[in-house]
């Protein structure tokens, strides 16, 4: 099986081909049909599975380029995590020209501060200074359309649900929210019971 079984745009299929991704991998196969038809998703797979290209891809076929405000949230449990989807959301969106912003932790805030006031179709961050830009005001959420919890149950294990839950409540309700997981301990299915709507299942 290839990527053209998705019908995604000529300008995604081309990134693919850069990135030298001939073929789908599993969790891929079963997470692009249905995060483009904009369901909830749980998902229950390791890192190195290709993960983050199951939710970069549909992601980046789905945004409008014209749309100025950031259209998706990435939350990652840590910055080398979120420096590395941004970089994968920044290759996959190459051809689209799609702009992706890392915010995180022990990092300036200013220089943050002045990406996020660039046209920003993607932001990635840890949860902490997720919140302080939205907080402080540099960060708009108005135009999210979907929302993607990276290594939930690492999130949890570090202690950031509060701050998690906090920004879920600053997102327009009507959005897409797809959770990744290692495991699926009982915080993690609140998390996804509480803030999602029959979010389908799928388990690599
Ligand atoms: P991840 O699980 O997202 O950390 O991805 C693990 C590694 O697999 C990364 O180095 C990706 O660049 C690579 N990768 C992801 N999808 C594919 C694919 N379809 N074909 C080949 N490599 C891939």
């Amino acid at each position: 099986s290839s990527f053209s079984e998705f019908n995604l745009s000529d300008e995604i299929q081309r990134a693919l081909m850069d990135l030298n991704y001939e073929n789908p991998t599993e969790v891929q196969r079963k997470v692009i049909p249905v995060a483009l038809e904009d369901k909830d998703l749980v998902v229950k797979s390791q890192t190195g599975s290709g993960k983050t290209a199951s939710f970069g891809i549909p992601i980046c076929e789905l945004i409008r380029w014209e749309e100025n405000k950031p259209q998706a949230l990435v939350l990652t449990p840590t910055r080398e995590l979120a420096a590395q989807v941004r970089e994968d959301i920044t290759n996959i969106g190459r051809f689209k020209r799609i702009k992706a912003a890392a915010v995180y932790g022990k990092s300036p805030f200013e220089r943050q501060k002045l990406e996020l006031k660039q046209k920003t179709h993607v932001v990635v961050g840890t949860p902490g200074r997720v919140l302080d830009h939205i907080q402080k005001g540099t960060l708009t959420l108005e135009q999210i359309k979907y929302l993607v919890i990276d290594e939930a149950d690492e999130m949890l294990n570090m202690g950031f649900i509060d701050q998690v839950e906090a920004i879920i409540h600053e997102l327009p309700t009507k959005r897409v929210t797809m959770l990744f997981s290692a495991t699926l301990p009982e915080d993690v299915e609140n998390l996804s019971h509480k803030y999602m709507q029959n979010p389908v299942q799928i388990e690599i």
